[in-house]
């Protein structure tokens, strides 16, 4: 039965952790918390690929009218192509 007891106890550390966190969420924001917050979203090429084994995937599309090598925008509900401003909407939503 010493299972049980912790699964006990980490239920007991996990309410600890959210407590801390609306304690935290209460203090006052200073310069220091936000600058600490803020973090820039790296660019770059390779922000649009992800490595699986040996293998390269794209994780936005091409432009249809640009061809291989250019990327499409991700808009949240469409793809748009900076090129020549192609529009493509996501069908599965
Ligand atoms: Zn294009």
């Amino acid at each position: 039965m010493t299972e049980k007891k912790e699964e006990l106890g980490s239920e007991e550390a996990e309410v600890a952790e959210a407590q801390e966190e609306l304690e935290e969420e209460k203090k006052p924001k200073t310069k220091e918390a936000k600058a600490e917050k803020k973090k820039k979203k790296e660019r770059g090429a390779f922000s649009y690929y992800t490595i699986e084994g040996d293998h390269l995937t794209r994780l936005q599309p091409f432009c249809e009218r640009c061809g291989p090598g250019y990327f499409m925008a991700n808009h949240g509900n469409r793809y748009t192509c900076g090129h020549c401003g192609f529009t493509r909407y996501k069908q599965d939503q």
